[in-house]
């Protein structure tokens, strides 16, 4: 990785790999939050779904695959407030700590053995200490570096290796203590895992420095009563939202289910519309919002597909892949981490060729048409699987490997992509806001799935991943037809 700055960067430390010292902090903060998330996720699907007498929930499955769906859906639709209260109120470091709190209480009301209230209370506390610490942490990682500072890219590269590692052990450990020896000891796991990211993180909180230690547009008096108020009014919604549901007898997991899913695809419409009609945007950066909206779309469809790891592949890899090796039959979630392994194998390489590509890389939106062909491509080989197989007989590993590794090919493509094309599109008012919407992008996957993943089972795999594989491989063909136009809508953004 090169660590070479052009211009003389006002944080010259280079103790972490060449980079600032505060670096490793939250790279180490970043891998221990991830590796409860992940951890957690890993057997979720199989908690809600076992029975009652294997210490599980007792649900269907088809409503156990829906709920990881809308579980994820509301820690990326979370993401937008984490975002702006770091920005107005708390500033980002300390929007981070409590954050990792919330988080780490949520996997400690998981890892206790009260039944659906507690595990459900728990979620909640992860989803909330998510949208604290998740956009955040990122925001003090730019913050580390000079806008002139040639290391930033080097910098996010480095700190998605941190997520990635967190992942890959995250799977493995909880996986593991979660279905050979107890959920509950699984999820007690995550929990030690984001306090020792949070002991870390406090420990080497004085290397930050000034890093996003503030709000970075505080609110003024003035303001402050007009966002209370706002504030007010949304919570106020939603409790709204939930009497009525309660009245009509649909607050159920169904219910809830729906009502998330459908605000994680409304969001981004009004999202979208409020940027555009925004006196404050000009019209070059209205073109810009414009050339992001079959971008967020392809995004979405994207996340869609490949989010469906923990849910639908963990019970395909449960169900129907044939797991023993050397007479033990290793944990079904151990699949989980095959995505984060070639990440952290593939990430260097690809880097290296867009290096090497330098100006003859292909544009964002052909980018993003390849990824989305190839996410698209994944479920092809499931697709083929079924059309050559039978659902009584379990099939080799090997395909779920080449699932993943087709899979973590588009997610370089898309992933990192995505991010700095999002910083590049944003209209100068809504800067954060717009990285709150790339997060949307994934909610909205998330919360799209929650409805297609019930259809997912073991005797209409033909149909459920060639629909899906053909879904995506017809939107990659329009976006590739329209990316000059994209382009053009762009600007000079490459
Ligand atoms: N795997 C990455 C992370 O955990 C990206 C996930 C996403 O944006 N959907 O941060």
């Amino acid at each position: 990785m090169s660590a070479t700055a052009t211009a003389a960067p006002v944080n010259d430390d280079r103790s972490f790999f060449g980079h600032p010292r505060g670096l490793a902090t939250l790279f180490f903060t970043e891998m221990w939050e991830r590796f409860s998330y992940y951890g957690m996720r890993a057997i979720l699907v199989f908690f809600l779904s076992a029975s009652v007498a294997n210490g599980g929930l007792g649900m269907e499955k088809p409503l156990a695959s829906s709920l990881v769906s809308v579980y994820g859906a509301a820690i990326y639709m979370s993401a937008l407030a984490g975002g702006w209260l770091a920005d107005r109120l708390l500033g980002s470091q300390r929007s981070v700590f409590y954050g990792g709190v919330l988080i780490m209480a949520g996997h400690i009301c998981m890892a206790l053995p009260f039944g659906s209230t507690s595990v459900f209370l728990g979620l909640l506390l992860i989803i909330l200490g998510s949208s604290l610490l998740k956009p955040n942490i990122s925001s003090v990682v730019g913050s580390l570096y000079e806008k002139t500072d040639a290391r930033r890219d080097s910098g996010f590269s480095l700190f998605y290796m941190g997520i990635n590692i967190g992942s890959f052990s995250g799977q493995l450990v909880t996986g593991y203590l979660g279905e050979k020896v107890n959920w509950h000891v699984g999820f007690g796991a995550a929990a030690v895992g984001m306090a020792i990211g949070l002991i870390q993180y406090k420990l080497g909180a004085r290397h930050l420095g000034a890093a996003a230690a503030t709000p970075s547009n505080p609110l003024t008096a003035d303001e402050r009563s007009k966002a209370y108020g706002r504030i007010g009014m949304s919570v106020g919604a939603i409790l709204v939202v939930g009497v009525v549901m309660f009245l009509t007898g649909t607050l159920t997991a169904y219910g809830i289910k729906n009502a998330i899913s459908i605000a994680a695809m409304v969001l981004p419409v009004i999202y979208f519309t409020v940027m555009l009609r925004s006196p404050k945007t000009t019209k070059v950066e209205r073109d810009r919002v414009k050339a992001y909206i079959p971008l967020f779309i392809a995004s979405a469809l994207f996340w869609l597909i490949f989010e469906q790891a923990a849910n639908v592949l963990n019970i395909y890899a449960d169900e129907r892949v044939e797991k023993t090796v050397f007479g033990w039959e290793f944990p079904a979630s151990w699949f989980q981490s095959v995505n984060p392994m070639f990440l952290i194998v593939l990430a260097p390489i690809v880097a290296w060729i867009w290096l090497r590509l330098g100006t003859r890389q292909p544009s964002t939106p052909r980018k993003f048409a390849v990824a989305v062909a190839t996410v698209g491509l994944s479920f092809g080989v499931l697709a083929l699987v079924a059309l050559f197989g039978d659902a009584t007989t379990k099939v080799s590993p090997m395909w779920l490997l080449l699932v993943y590794g087709i899979q973590t090919v588009a997610e370089l493509l898309l992933s990192p992509v995505g991010l700095s094309m999002t910083t590049k599109l944003a209209p100068a008012a809504f800067l954060s806001q717009m990285m709150g919407m790339w997060f949307l992008s994934t909610a909205a996957g998330y919360g799209i799935a929650a409805q297609v993943v019930p259809f997912y089972s073991a005797e209409n795999e033909l149909a459920y991943f060639g629909i899906l594989a053909l879904c995506a491989i017809a939107l990659s063909v329009l976006i590739w037809i329209g990316a000059k136009r994209i382009k053009k809508l762009m600007h000079g953004v490459i």
